[in-house]
């Protein structure tokens, strides 16, 4: 009988552990699907190697469908460190306007206000960590790329950026900033800073937390409205009953809606369906699913410029906000190495992504088979508002590859396929098509007062209709913050593991 278990040991749930664990009187279990790498000797290269995403060595083989005319794979990390220990490393924070958002739907908990500490400690920012709005002594280390150290396409860039009128931004992470500049990224050199490292490697010592890795969580136990343990399979293939206290769910957005079905929470229509007995009816739990709709300009690059798929996929970024808009920072353009596979002719990719969507889609059970993954809806750019600013965003890619130091490099564009046409309604087609996530998916489990029929537990994680239950991850984000996700989903691990820690009264400790 443990105090604590938390179910997955990604972004959210490796830091809940550890910070939990601060506390001594807390006898904590972390239980993964995945593998688990002690030390970075034993990791596999590609969990190690941050100049790339790991796609199918530690994955958990999802499908999504994002529009409903498509259906391709949707990674997600299987690995102590969850898809922390896959990501392209991308350190950046949402703008203070999305956690006040957050607040104001009746999580004050959460205004940027309220995150800022957390967002502070969980950072070592080596090259702003003496700012106010940063932190120097935290388990992630965060660093930009100097200029020096910049590929020529990631210079061009930049320089085109320039050009073209957009401010230029050193720190993305300046809670006032917008414009073109290097990337925070949490790597040093080319070691990928998962949480894993982060926060598990220092935390593993302590004799009050186990790691359990290769045990995939069945289901919830429920007795009388009140979680008392889990139903795992275990290494071996057999069936194994754990039980605690309290129960953490950390499984990600896509997974932890799907464990909560299988036990019986969620939409009871759709449960029945599934012959699931249904403990208890929960509309809510696996809507409102957010994400960044996506959508790249490839091209060719002209001979002579050198596309090496070994790269950093990843060195700038462009933030700024959609002409007309009112939702600051609302798009993000990011210059990729490399596109394509290595046999193609050599070319770089410049990708587009909505930053404030507006639109939601599902995740649904496709079954009762724990070992079924479930059904991604995204139904990205059925919004029209999504769908306008996503073409305005390629309209201002597509100004990258005519004038200027990138469009120097380019010989042709290949994608959208210029014999369409690059107007307005034939873009609107394409977005709407073709859109794809930018693997930030949110909100399935929202967290909201009582009231709100669409929040699934409180703002403090805590289940609206079962004791003893949490969820902390992705998942409980109101809507999907302006930034890739990693640094909020550890922001959360950050401020809930802390209050396990303090007050774990409050979670029936
Ligand atoms: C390819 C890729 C690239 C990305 N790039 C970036 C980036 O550069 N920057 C950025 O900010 N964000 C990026 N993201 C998104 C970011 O990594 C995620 O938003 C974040 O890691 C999610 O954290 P989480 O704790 O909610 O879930 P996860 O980190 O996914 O953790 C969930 C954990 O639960 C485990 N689990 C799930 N189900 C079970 C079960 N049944 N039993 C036991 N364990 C279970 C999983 O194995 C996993 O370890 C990327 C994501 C991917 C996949």
């Amino acid at each position: 009988m443990y105090d604590l278990l938390i179910i997955g040991a990604g972004s959210s749930g490796s830091a809940i552990a550890a910070r939990a664990s601060e506390n001594p009187n807390l006898n904590i279990l972390l239980i993964e699907a995945g593998p688990d790498y002690a030390d970075t000797s034993t990791t596999p290269q590609d969990i190690t190697n941050s100049h790339n995403n790991s796609y199918t060595a530690h994955d958990w083989g999802l499908n999504y469908n994002p529009t409903q005319y498509r259906t391709s794979p949707f990674p997600r990390g299987r690995v102590t460190g969850g898809s922390s220990s896959v990501n392209t490393t991308i350190a950046l924070r949402g703008t203070p306007e999305d956690y006040d958002e957050w607040a104001d739907l009746g999580n004050d908990a959460w205004s940027w206000k309220e995150v800022l500490p957390a967002f502070n400690r969980l950072e070592r920012d080596l090259d702003y960590g003496d700012k106010a709005y940063h932190g120097d002594a935290g388990p992630v280390s965060i660093r930009r790329y100097p200029d020096a150290e910049l590929l020529p396409a990631h210079q061009a860039f930049l320089a085109s950026a320039g050009q073209l009128g957009y401010d230029d931004c050193p720190d993305a992470n300046d809670p006032t900033g917008s414009g073109a500049g290097p990337q925070p990224m949490n790597k040093l050199g080319r070691l990928r800073i998962s949480s894993a490292l982060a926060y598990l490697a220092p935390a593993r010592l302590r004799p009050n937390l186990t790691i359990r890795a290769k045990t995939h969580v069945r289901r919830l136990l429920i007795k009388n409205r009140v979680c008392i343990g889990i139903e795992v399979e275990n290494s071996a293939g057999q069936t194994e009953q754990l039980f605690a206290r309290t129960i953490v769910l950390s499984a990600g957005a896509i997974m932890s809606p799907a464990i909560l079905m299988r036990s019986g929470l969620g939409p009871a229509a759709q449960l029945s369906k599934l012959s699931i007995p249904v403990v208890e009816d929960i509309p809510a739990v696996g809507q409102n699913l957010s994400d960044h709709p996506a959508l790249s300009v490839v091209a060719n690059v002209k001979s002579g410029v050198n596309i090496n798929h070994d790269d950093p996929i990843i060195q700038t970024i462009l933030r700024y906000t959609c002409a007309g808009s009112n939702k600051r920072n609302d798009l993000q353009i990011e210059q990729l190495s490399f596109a394509g596979r290595r046999q193609d002719p050599p070319r770089f990719a410049i990708a587009g992504v909505v930053e404030y969507q507006y639109g939601r889609g599902e995740i649904r059970l496709a079954s009762a088979d724990p070992m079924v993954n479930p059904i991604i809806d995204n139904r990205f750019c059925e919004d029209s508002r999504d769908a306008s600013r996503l073409v305005t965003c390629l309209q201002d890619i597509l100004r990258f590859t005519q004038s200027g130091p990138l469009a120097d490099m380019i010989d042709s564009v290949v994608f959208p396929d210029p014999a369409r046409g690059f107007d307005a309604a034939s873009l609107d087609t394409l977005v709407r098509k073709f859109s794809a996530s930018g693997y930030h998916p949110c909100g399935t489990v929202k967290m909201g007062p009582k009231e709100d029929p669409g929040a699934v537990v409180d703002q403090f994680g805590c289940c609206h209709t079962i004791d003893n239950l949490v969820v902390a991850d992705a998942s409980i984000m109101p809507f999907v913050p302006r930034a890739n996700t990693n640094l909020t989903c550890i922001m959360i691990g950050e401020k809930i593991g802390e209050w396990l820690r303090q007050s774990p009264a409050r979670y029936g400790l």
